[in-house]
């Protein structure tokens, strides 16, 4: 692999450099036994999950807040499925309970990662799609503001990536010009078609090994965003 010449690295957040403890259907199936729902009434966690998923990407642009985004989500699952939306309100709160004792963790190497970026001289940045309550719970339970120089969330600014305006605003606070940054992220539509469009680098994280989505191609494909130190000098 070429080394890059990237000053600035810059990271999403959200399975690059920070994943959940549970998944969605393993939150959905805690859930299930906390709120005494029949999964033969609503199809499996397994089978709800990318439904939920899908919801939350669809709706939370317009969201207010975290638990009114669930409330909406539920209803439409619970709707969905013929069962009474009286329901909705409870599980949503129960998800929410669920997903915040659950916590947020790094990704394996990602904090050593960071350190060994920060003293070999590189600015740090990070660009994350999502509500701002979500977003800051998560970048304050992983101390991001001391490890990094620039943080911009989506929800505070009121576009989310691929939008070029949301990788403006990164380059506006980390003072760089687009070809000096590498971002790094795992969302082929969002990070690197994103990051692509601005003229920035880009290293699309595969966890999966998964086949590229379209014809733009990333500078770097990494299993995981720790292997960044690898291909800077
Ligand atoms: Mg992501």
């Amino acid at each position: 692999m070429r080394a890059c010449d990237a000053t600035h690295i810059a990271f999403d957040l959200d399975f690059t450099l920070s994943t959940y403890p549970l998944t969605t259907a393993q939150v959905i199936a805690e859930v299930f036994v906390r709120c005494g729902l029949d999964a033969k009434a609503f199809g499996s966690a397994e089978d709800l999950a990318p439904d939920y998923d899908r919801l939350w990407r669809k709706l939370e642009i317009g969201a207010t807040s975290a638990d009114e985004l669930r409330r909406m989500i539920w209803t439409r699952l619970v709707h969905g499925r013929n069962l009474s939306t009286t329901l909705a309100a409870p599980i949503a709160r129960a998800y929410g309970d669920v997903r915040r004792e659950s916590g947020v963790r790094f990704v394996e190497g990602a904090p050593e990662a960071l350190e060994a970026l920060r003293r070999r001289g590189y600015r740090l940045g990070l660009l994350t799609n999502g509500l701002s309550e979500v977003q800051w719970d998560k970048i304050r339970v992983l101390d991001l503001p001391r490890r990094l120089d620039a943080i911009v969330v989506g929800g505070d600014i009121g576009c989310y990536k691929p939008d070029e305006r949301a990788f403006a605003a990164l380059l506006a606070r980390l003072g760089a010009r687009p070809a000096e940054v590498l971002f790094v992220g795992d969302s082929y539509d969002a990070d690197v078609i994103g990051a692509h469009n601005v003229g920035m680098q880009t290293a699309w994280v595969s966890a999966d090994g998964a086949d590229r989505p379209g014809t733009v191609i990333p500078d770097y494909v990494l299993a995981s965003a720790a292997e960044v130190v690898e291909i800077l000098p």
